[in-house]
């Protein structure tokens, strides 16, 4: 371990008082956004009452809690230190979801939580794991079928309680390679989804909205007694205001669109966002950190048409004027040859995918649905051939 890590430790110690009493904190394992995770061991470690943990002698399985007290072995744990600047409505919200979904067994449970002055502390299974970067690139689709197969059925999981995750991605879903099994973390961002949430479409587009594009695109959302002609520059209106929490590259259209009644259906697009990155080998595959760059990407695949189409289906006007994005977009496909190096020019022969690799376009197609209402759901997408393929 590292000096910088070291002292890291120390000085958590130091501010936790009585922390070491239980744990032994052993290494710094992630540093997010919104918190530090360290690897400790749990000192007094009594069985937790899940049957979820992880028997590390038994190659990362999950063992029952009788089996578990037999042995008296070093029992590792995650500790989630949130920064003291999360609110604390933010960091109720996530134990309260963790809480929610105890009983889920691809979701990494919480074992406890406390709270010193004002650090809070989230304790959790240690899940061992793999970095993403160190094999997206030699994944087969043999193991992307594995590897869907275990984050949707998390993820069903997650939205049947009614919980949007809102921030899936890579970092988020820990995943065993050798075990072909992954558990969700991360629910500092989730909510529930509203129940009283119904088609964007109802919110048919007119004069009041639009989506207008001065030299890259510009957002203008309605309020009232505004004129249909005003350009945005000098648009009074105030914005529309939607939750946009989430990842920049892994948001969904819908999210971007600032639509109000978002649906565990952007965990969705976050998902085929990541089966991109496998396919084409490009990690982040989208970059923008901004809302309107992040549309002018996804412009760069599918076509000017379908994201007025999108646009229009969450009651906002796109438009550009900018001449290189191209009505139609582009096939998936042709993407993902081009991302690895397969595109044929007139001396050489067209290049084409192989079956399997088409059969992994087919399924992505339904993630990157623009539609919310068309898109896979995570149930629909645990039983879709590409996914049922990964028993055989
Ligand atoms: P943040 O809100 O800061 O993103 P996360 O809950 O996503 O915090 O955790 C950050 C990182 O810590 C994860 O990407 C992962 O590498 C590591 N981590 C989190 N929970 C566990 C766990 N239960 N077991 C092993 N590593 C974990
Ligand atoms: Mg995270």
């Amino acid at each position: 371990v590292e000096d910088a890590v070291q002292e890291d430790i120390a000085r958590f110690e130091e501010t936790f008082v009585g922390i070491n009493k239980r744990f032994r904190l052993i290494n710094r394992i992630g540093e997010g956004t919104f918190s530090t995770v360290y690897k400790a061991e749990d000192l007094e470690y009594t069985a937790y009452n899940n049957s979820w943990d992880i028997d590390e002698r038994e190659n990362n399985k999950w063992s029952s809690p009788h089996k578990r007290n037999a042995s008296r072995k070093p029992h590792y744990v995650a500790i989630k230190k949130i920064y003291v600047t999360s609110s604390p409505i933010r960091i109720f919200n996530e134990l309260e979801l963790l809480y929610d979904l105890r009983e889920s067994d691809s979701v990494c449970p919480l074992i406890t939580a406390f709270r010193h002055l004002d650090q809070v502390v989230a304790v959790l299974p240690y899940f061992q794991h793999r970095d993403f970067r160190d094999y997206y690139r030699d994944m087969t689709i043999s193991d992307m079928r594995l590897y869907f197969r275990s984050l949707f059925t998390a993820l069903a999981a997650v939205h049947e309680k009614g919980i949007i995750h809102r921030d899936v991605k890579p970092t988020n879903f820990l995943y065993n390679t050798t075990q072909s099994r992954g558990v969700l973390v991360d629910f500092g961002l989730a909510e529930r989804q509203g129940t009283d949430w119904h088609p964007c479409a109802c919110h048919l587009p007119d004069d009041d909205r639009r989506y207008k594009v001065a030299h890259s695109v510009y957002a203008q959302t309605q309020s009232a007694g505004h004129t249909a002609s005003s350009y945005p520059k000098n648009d009074t209106r105030n914005s529309r205001r939607a939750n946009r929490a989430g990842t920049r590259g892994f948001r969904a259209p819908e999210v971007l669109l600032k639509c109000t009644q978002q649906t565990c259906s952007i965990d969705v697009w976050s998902v085929g966002v990541i089966l991109l990155t496998m396919l084409s080998r490009r990690f982040p595959f989208f970059h923008s950190a901004d809302d309107i760059d992040a549309l002018l990407e996804i412009t760069t695949i599918f076509g000017r048409k379908k994201m007025r189409e999108t646009a229009l289906f969450h009651g906002q006007v796109f438009e550009t004027n900018v001449p290189s994005y191209s009505e139609g977009g582009h096939s998936l496909e042709k993407i993902i040859l081009w991302c690895t190096g397969r595109t044929g020019d007139k001396t050489q022969p067209k290049k084409e995918l192989n079956e399997e690799e088409k059969e992994a376009v087919q399924f992505l197609h339904r993630l990157l649905e623009c539609n919310p209402f068309k898109r896979i759901t995570a149930q629909e997408a645990v039983e879709h051939p590409f996914l049922l393929k990964a028993y055989e």
